[in-house]
């Protein structure tokens, strides 16, 4: 999520920019743009709030490998693609790479 603060602050633009348009709205007593800046304000917003929501759920899995690792189980960097596997499982889950047996070093750390 290397973009993610970029978004949030288009984010925050678009609604700054419904808000402004709703201000111009009640000095030229349009309803119309009074409309438009609402729904500028929300679009906005809810941009803002699923973004936010969205990076929420990736820190989780973040968390998540470190709650394994406490667990006491080894976490083994895939040869292929680099991601981080539970040894435990055969395959890794993201590209389907077999997990090699030669992390045994790392094992054996964990078993003292
Ligand atoms: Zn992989």
């Amino acid at each position: 999520m290397k973009n993610y603060k970029l978004v949030i602050l288009v984010g925050y633009a678009i609604s700054f920019m419904g808000i402004l348009v709703m201000t111009i709205s009640y000095f030229r007593e349009s309803l119309g743009l009074f409309f438009l800046g609402g729904f500028l304000m929300f679009v906005g917003l809810i941009a803002i709030i699923s973004l936010m929501s969205l990076n929420l759920f990736f820190k989780d899995k973040e968390l998540e490998i470190e709650k394994l690792r406490q667990m006491g189980l080894t976490i083994v960097v895939c040869k292929n693609c680099f991601k981080e596997n539970v040894l435990e499982d055969q395959y890794c889950i993201y590209c389907g790479e077999k997990l090699g047996s030669d992390e045994d070093e790392l094992q054996e750390e964990h078993k003292t």
